[in-house]
């Protein structure tokens, strides 16, 4: 799916949210990318499967709890639109209690 459809998608899904709001898509775990010691071969986790580019050095990646990863910025952008993983079609919970609290 190009960037272009995946829009097109959340235009057609409306503001009707049937995803994450940025809240909840800000307590995903994010992390950077560096090439593993034992990534020698080449695997299906090493791009992003939203814009189907490879991990650079230093990309940041976000994780969701079934384990599959993409891009920070591509991961916020499909979850918006929709919360099931792209890859395992798992909807992506967010445990919103994990948020630090500060009203005291
Ligand atoms: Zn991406
Ligand atoms: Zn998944």
């Amino acid at each position: 799916m190009t960037y272009e459809e995946l829009l097109e998608l959340g235009e057609t899904v409306g503001t009707q949210s049937r995803g994450l709001s940025q809240e909840q898509i800000s307590l995903l775990p994010i992390s950077k990318y560096k090439r593993g010691f034992f990534s020698r071969r080449k695997s299906r986790d090493e791009r992003c499967v939203i814009c189907q580019m490879e991990y650079k050095r230093g990309d940041r990646r976000m994780t969701l709890p079934c384990n599959h990863m993409y891009h920070a910025g591509c991961g916020a952008k499909w979850l918006c639109i929709n919360k099931a993983c792209p890859i395992c079609y798992t909807e992506v919970f967010v445990d919103a209690s994990k948020r630090v609290k500060s009203n005291h």
